[in-house]
C-alpha cells in the first residue's frame, strides 16, 4: 500500500514588500512591489514532500477569506490532499508580512490566525488514517500542546514521527519521547539542547564563521541521548549532521551559488520526509538527496515558488560532493 506523509502545520500567506529602506518609526515608505504567495513552514514542506513525489496530505486551519483561497489552491496545484485543512470561523488566514530592502535584508511580521485555531479534534481526524510506514511531519507555528498531541496519536498509530522544532520552541510541551526524528538548524539544536539538559560543558557557535564541526556533532550525538531519537542538525551551505547510532555523520551542502536561501529548511524537511515514506533506510542516501533538492532552492528566489520538483534535482544530486561524506565520532 502506497505510503503517506502527513503534514501537521502551518499556512500562511505570505506577502512580500520591496522597500527601498525600511521604515524609522512614525515613518511611512512606499513600496515598489507587493506579491502574496502561499506559505507557512507546514505548507512549504507539504509542497516540497509532494513534489519530491510522496502522497501528502495536509492537516491545518485557514480562515474564510481571499488568502485562504489562495493558499488551499497552490496547495492543491502542487499535489497536497487539502480535504483535510479546515476553515476556522471568525479569523484571518495566517499572514508574514516579509519587508525586504533594496540591500536583500527583511524584516518579518507574523499574525498567526486560523494557525493558532488548529485543535486536537482537527488533528485526531486528519490522521485517522494514519498506518505504520506513514510519516507524520511536524513543526512549531500551530499551538504546542497540538503538536504533542499530534505526536502522540500518530505514534499510537505505529506511524514515523518527524519534529521539525522550528521556530526554536521555548518550552519542553513538544520535545517528548513520540518523536523518531527531529530536524533543526544550529540555533534550533541549541535552543532544544538547552531544554532538555544536553548543552551540558559545550559551547555554542553560530553561522558559518568559526563553527566547530566536532562541537555541532557533539550536541547532535547528546540531544539524540536526552530524547532517545535521531538528530539532524542543518548547518546552512556547510551542509548537517546526523547521528547514526553513536556515530555523527556530517553531510556536506552542494555547492551553489546562492540568490536567496528562504525556504530552504523547509524544501530539506519535505524531501527527507519523503525519502524515508518511501522506504529509503539508508538516512545519509536519504539527506543527500534532501541537500541536492535544498540547493536548488537557494539558487531561485522566493519561498513556495522555489522548491524545486524532483525531475528538477537531477543535476546538482549527481554533484560527488553529496556523498563525500565524512564521519565525526564524540
Ligand atoms: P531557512 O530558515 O533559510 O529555510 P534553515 O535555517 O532552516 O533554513 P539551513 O541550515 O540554513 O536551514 O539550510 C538547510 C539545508 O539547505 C542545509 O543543510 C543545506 O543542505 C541547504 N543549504 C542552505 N544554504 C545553502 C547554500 N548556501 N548552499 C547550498 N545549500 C544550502
Amino acid at each position: 500500500m502506497p505510503t503517506t506523509v502527513f503534514v501537521v502545520g502551518s499556512l500562511n500567506a505570505d506577502q512580500l514588500l520591496e522597500v527601498p529602506a525600511f521604515p524609522a518609526a512614525g515613518e511611512t515608505v512606499l513600496a515598489s512591489d507587493v506579491l502574496i504567495t502561499a506559505g507557512g513552514k507546514g505548507g512549504n514542506q507539504a509542497v516540497a514532500a509532494s513534489r519530491a513525489g510522496a502522497a501528502v496530505t495536509m492537516i491545518g486551519a485557514l480562515g474564510d477569506d481571499a488568502h485562504g483561497r489562495l493558499v488551499r489552491r497552490a496547495l492543491t496545484e502542487s499535489g497536497v490532499d487539502t480535504g483535510w485543512v479546515v476553515t476556522a470561523d471568525g479569523t484571518h488566514t495566517g499572514t508574514a508580512v516579509v519587508a525586504v530592502e533594496a540591500g536583500g535584508e527583511n524584516r518579518i511580521i507574523v499574525a498567526s490566525g486560523a494557525n493558532a485555531r488548529l485543535t486536537r479534534q482537527d488533528v485526531e481526524s486528519g490522521l485517522a488514517g494514519a498506518a505504520p510506514g506513514d510519516l507524520v511531519l511536524l513543526q512549531l507555528e500551530t499551538p504546542v500542546e497540538v503538536v504533542a498531541h499530534a505526536a502522540r496519536f500518530a505514534k499510537e498509530r505505529g506511524a514515523t514521527v518527524v519534529l521539525n522544532a522550528a521556530p526554536a520552541p521555548a518550552d519542553t510541551g513538544c520535545l517528548t519521547t513520540d518523536i523518531d526524528l527531529l530536524v533543526v538548524n544550529e540555533v534550533e539544536m541549541r535552543a532544544v539542547a538547552g531544554l532538555v539538559g544536553a548543552d551540558e560543558g559545550r559551547e555554542g557557535g553560530e553561522g558559518d564563521e568559526g563553527r566547530d564541526g566536532r562541537d555541532v556533532a557533539g550536541t547532535v550525538l547528546t540531544t539524540s541521548r536526552a530524547l532517545d531519537c535521531v538528530v539532524v542538525c542543518t548547518t546552512g551551505a556547510d551542509g548537517a549532521y546526523v547521528n547514526v547510532g553513536d556515530r555523527v555523520i556530517h553531510i556536506p551542502a552542494v555547492r551553489v551559488t546562492a540568490v536567496d536561501t528562504t525556504a530552504a529548511g523547509d524544501t530539506y524537511t519535505g524531501y527527507l520526509a519523503a525519502a524515508l515514506a518511501r522506504g529509503e533506510s539508508d538516512l545519509p542516501a536519504a539527506l543527500a538527496t534532501a541537500s541536492a533538492a535544498a540547493a536548488v532552492t537557494v539558487t531561485r528566489r522566493g519561498a513556495m515558488a522555489s522548491i524545486p520538483y524532483a525531475a528538477e534535482i537531477g543535476e546538482v544530486r549527481a554533484n560527488p560532493d553529496t556523498t563525500d561524506a565524512n564521519s565525526i565520532t564524540d
